[in-house]
């Protein structure tokens, strides 16, 4: 399969009412009407889907959910669906968030059950996975990883409809970052374990400085991005950071 150019996803998390969210989505719209070399995501709470999805409309950039539930319907009061997030014109959603797995306890068999809700609605699905900062200190990072990717990653996986995230759990909002060396043996070991040509993205503390070098080390396939996605500014730099 040939290489396909990176992916730069936003994930902006519980942050933006209606007016920053609909700015914020504008000035990105804006930005990429101007040559870039990377694919565009932008990741919004979903009260925002509708609103900035109508503000991406026509600028190539794609909407995500940060979440979805297992089931296409039903009594789950404040859950939404894949085929929700569909119907609001996602076409990626991101599972398994290390924010979902420590701070809510989601399990690999949850996260597995989501990718497969988001394949079963058409979307693609962007699995999270990462070690703790003990796990990595106790030399166990690639275990873990690799044992997240097979309790997460459903059956029938394909380079289309996958995409894995690796983000180190203590690299998230922290300003720290996993040495270019770690970062090129988790996504060489991630590489081993799914469909050839599916992307993997880093994150963890991605920002206009750091990006350049990250994006270009082997199987980083873009970057997820927090904090930085923000700010247009910061995140249209990471993308023109693509080489
Ligand atoms: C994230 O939450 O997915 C993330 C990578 O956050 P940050 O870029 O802020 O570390």
């Amino acid at each position: 399969m040939p290489d396909r150019i990176p992916l730069v996803a936003g994930n902006w998390k519980m942050n933006g009412l209606r007016a920053d969210g609909i700015a914020l989505a504008r000035d990105i719209a804006a930005r990429a009407a101007a040559p870039h070399r990377c694919d565009l995501l932008v990741c919004p709470p979903a009260t925002l889907l509708a609103a900035v999805g109508a503000a991406l409309a026509g600028s190539g950039v794609a909407l995500g959910g940060q979440d979805c539930h297992a089931a296409p319907s039903g009594a789950f009061t404040g859950s939404t669906s894949a085929e929700m997030l569909k119907d609001a014109g996602c076409s990626h959603v991101i599972v398994g968030h290390s924010e979902r797995r420590h701070g809510l306890g989601e399990s690999d068999s949850d996260v597995r059950a989501k990718a497969s809700a988001a394949w079963r609605a058409g979307l693609i699905a962007i699995v999270c996975v990462g070690e703790m900062q003990a796990e990595r200190e106790a030399g166990r990072a690639v275990a873990v990883v690799s044992s997240q990717l097979a309790g997460s990653v459903p059956e029938g996986a394909t380079a289309d409809r996958l995409v894995v995230a690796y983000e180190p759990v203590w690299a998230i909002g922290t300003g720290l970052t996993p040495t270019t060396a770690d970062i090129v043996e988790m996504h060489a070991a991630i590489r081993g374990r799914i469909p050839a040509g599916a992307r993997i993205l880093y994150g963890g503390s991605v920002n206009p400085r750091n990006a350049a070098e990250i994006l270009a080390l082997p199987e980083v396939g873009g970057a997820l991005v927090g904090g930085a996605s923000l700010k247009a500014e910061d995140f249209w730099a990471i993308a023109a950071a693509c080489g």
